[in-house]
């Protein structure tokens, strides 16, 4: 079994500004995939799980020839992590009928599953902020599917249906995937925002141990109990929301707090790849700490993790895979 992390979209909401010649190369919206592959199918292919669906993300999974998404995972409604939704599940409906042969869209219906999405009760229902007020007429395409418990480990299966506890693993599946939301502070026009942590399992290699993966969506701050969290330390992976190198706004950690917790999370002994997401800087500009808008030789200067030899600390790629060890 192979895990893979794509990072489709490593950019902040506005990614470049109007009339400045690009001197950053990061422009999608926010979108990362966990895509589950057995041992010599082709990169792309597999189980995939979509966490958030900023355009262009379908633009470059097309492009990077991987399947459609089974199941999406949404960390907050905000714009830039959802920009994609709408061509999302139109383009996912439509590649189902090309593929099996279908030309009558009423019949597509009722013979695909529509897409289950996943997230915080609020940030699928809220009645003003909710992803279901904007994408509401998308119902039938995407099953809306609430999480209602925090920090409780709960199976899904690719029908999206979720239980508490461990999965019912069936002889068919390839694996186990299970996961859990944690909530963190944002911005009050982002309810039910949360992070998620995912893990995984095979009946058919139980001598299969792959760590956790963590997503963390954008966050200011979270409260003790969830930065305590047992289920952060030493994971594979974490992608985590870096907004700014050092200006501390209201709704993001920059990165001089993320090191901190990469410190805290990641004991030193374990192999762990962590993914800064969300590359902004503008705020870096605005308060004068860079004469210009930080770019790639910037982050990474900035992102530089010297002490713990075993954590890699990079910026993420627009496009980029990364195989889990
Ligand atoms: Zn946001
Ligand atoms: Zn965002």
């Amino acid at each position: 079994m192979n895990i893979d992390i794509w990072t489709w979209g490593t950019g902040g909401p506005f990614g470049r500004e109007l009339g400045v010649v690009p001197e950053r190369r990061r422009r999608g919206h926010t979108a990362t995939s966990i895509i589950i592959s057995e041992e010599g199918e082709d990169r792309g292919r597999g189980a995939h799980i979509l966490i958030d669906a900023g355009a262009p993300c379908v633009e470059m999974m097309i492009e990077k020839g991987v399947s459609a998404p089974d199941l999406l995972f949404l960390t907050h409604p905000h714009f830039d992590h959802v920009s994609d939704l709408d061509r999302l599940a139109n383009s996912r409906m439509r590649g189902l009928m090309v593929k099996n042969g279908v030309r009558d869209f009423k019949e597509a219906k009722s013979i695909f599953r529509p897409l289950a999405v996943v997230g915080a009760e609020d940030c699928l229902h809220h009645p003003k902020d909710g992803i279901r007020a904007r994408f509401g007429y998308l119902e039938g395409l995407v099953r809306w599917t609430p999480i209602s418990n925090y920090d409780l480990w709960q199976s899904v299966n690719l029908e999206g249906s979720i239980q508490p506890g461990q999965p019912q693993v069936r002889a068919e599946d390839l694996f186990s995937l299970e996961f859990k939301a944690l909530p963190v502070r944002h911005s009050r026009h982002a309810p039910g925002s949360c992070l998620f942590i995912f893990r995984f399992g095979s009946e058919k290699k139980e001598d299969l141990q792959i760590r956790n993966v963590v997503i963390s969506g954008d966050f200011k701050s979270m409260e003790d109990w969830v930065a305590e969290s047992p289920d952060l330390l030493d994971p594979a992976c974490i992608v985590l929301d870096s907004n700014t190198i050092r200006s501390k706004g209201n709704y993001h950690a920059c990165l001089e707090e993320n090191k901190a917790r990469i410190h805290r999370w990641c004991s030193g002994d374990e192999e762990v790849l962590v993914l800064l997401n969300h590359l902004s800087g503008f705020g870096d500009y605005l308060e004068g700490f860079y004469d210009h808008v930080p770019d790639d030789d910037d982050w990474n200067a900035a992102a530089d993790l010297a002490q713990k030899p075993k954590v890699t600390v990079r910026i993420a790629e627009d496009g980029g895979c990364y195989r889990l060890k």
